[in-house]
């Protein structure tokens, strides 16, 4: 088995629990194939853990245990299923909700590996290729501690669909029946269906779930509006919660059907709600001129910082967007902002809401700042892992 160096400022961040060694913080790895077994000296060529080693990424080393855990290997990887698994029983709601996150990557100390369950369903997504030589392992580890009706692999996160896309990374079903078309979730009671195969991530925003239920709790007698409403999670909780009428925008066609039957499947017709298929800047310059205002707007858009450059870009970008839809809601009415770029942290998307809130001339007053639910651990030494912000407001 290779092994590499870990360099002495480094060794307690990894025992401390930080998943990850940076290529050029660590020495090279002549030799290494992406997806073998590492072993991490520390201080006197000491062992003090493993990793997966990948060659392409600039994150060389993804560490997979140290010193306390068994060698890494289908018994560990099983080990940390079985603990995840634990995890979920204990912290979530399973009688009235199917629909969760089993595996969290770094958060459940399996770096780079999601499994998502939707129904019985499990659905599997990798960051990083080095994880392919051990795909069969993982899916005998996933059926052994959940006995799922089927495993599909949704293949590596930024890839994107195409003939380039070699074998081994293509999306396929790796246990089991073909999953359904639509496979019907329940969401603290709420249903909602979700397309695996073709949806974004695995399928459905999870990590709102505890959001979702916080709009349908605050959206009485309000008449919403819901920017990147994606398939409609944010939608249909805020009518179950009996908004008036709610107003779905996303830019994807898909999405908006998607989220109308989603209306239907709840027993709410979709004739007394709005689905606009538009790009959400576009609608909300439009709505502007018309003078159109709300009591309730949720705005929860894509990551606008895929990387720590676009940091600065990305807060600008949040304090406009933020700035014109808090125009949009009624004195007194709600706001709630959303963001999942993980280089932006908590502090800083709060920041960029005072700046929208001046810009607009809104005071606002904070009722609830949230982050990741439990199905999405994170490991305290690894902030950057703390991706999601949800911040609910009332404007003046
Ligand atoms: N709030 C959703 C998740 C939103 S994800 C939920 O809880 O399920 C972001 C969504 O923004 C995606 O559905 C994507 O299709 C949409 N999107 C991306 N760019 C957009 C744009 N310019 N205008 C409107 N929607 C956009």
């Amino acid at each position: 088995m290779p092994a590499v160096l870990v360099p002495d400022r480094l060794t307690r961040h990894v025992a401390a629990g930080h998943p990850w060694l940076y290529a050029d913080a660590v020495p090279a790895l002549a030799g290494a194939r992406t997806g073998e077994i590492v072993t991490l000296l520390g201080q006197g060529r000491r062992p003090i853990g493993s990793a997966l080693f990948d060659a392409e990424s600039p994150i060389a080393l993804r560490v997979l245990g140290t010193g306390r855990d068994e060698p890494a290997g289908p018994a560990l990887w099983r080990r940390r299923l079985e603990t995840a698994w634990l995890l979920r029983q204990s912290t979530l709601d399973l009688t009235t909700t199917d629909a969760f996150r089993l595996l969290h990557g770094e958060g459940d100390r399996m770096p780079g590996v999601v499994v998502d369950m939707y129904a019985g369903c499990a659905v599997l997504k990798l960051d990083t290729a080095a994880w392919l030589p051990h795909l069969a392992e993982l899916t005998a580890a996933v059926v052994e501690v959940v006995r799922p009706r089927s495993i599909y692999f949704k293949g590596l996160s930024g890839q994107r669909g195409g003939a380039e896309v070699p074998p081994a990374q293509r999306p396929r079903v790796l246990h089991g029946a073909e999953p359904a078309p639509l496979i019907e979730i329940r969401e603290y009671g709420m249903k909602l269906q979700v397309d695996v195969r073709r949806g974004q991530k695995t399928g459905l925003f999870l990590d709102q779930r505890d959001n979702r239920r916080l709009v349908r709790q605050v959206a009485r007698g309000r008449e919403v509006l819901n920017l990147f409403s994606y398939n409609g999670g944010f939608s249909v909780a805020a009518a179950l919660g009996g908004a008036t009428r709610v107003t779905s925008v996303d830019l994807a066609r898909a999405a908006v059907d998607a989220a109308r039957d989603n209306f239907a499947v709840n027993g709410l017709d979709p004739a007394a709600h709005a689905f606009v298929a538009a790009d959400a800047f576009d609608d909300l310059a439009r709505r502007e001129q018309a003078g159109e205002s709300f009591d309730l707007v949720v705005c929860d858009p894509p990551s606008f910082a895929p990387n720590q450059k676009a940091v600065r870009a990305a807060q600008s970008a949040y304090t406009k967007l933020n700035a014109q839809a808090l125009r949009r809601v009624r004195p007194g009415g709600l706001f709630a902002a959303a963001s999942c770029s993980s280089h932006v942290s908590m502090d800083m998307f709060l920041q960029t809401l005072r700046e929208s809130s001046r810009v607009a001339r809104r005071p606002l007053r904070v009722l609830e700042v949230r982050s990741e639910p439990p199905d999405h651990p994170t490991p305290l030494h690894f902030p950057e892992g703390r991706y999601l912000k949800f911040v609910l407001t009332v404007a003046e």
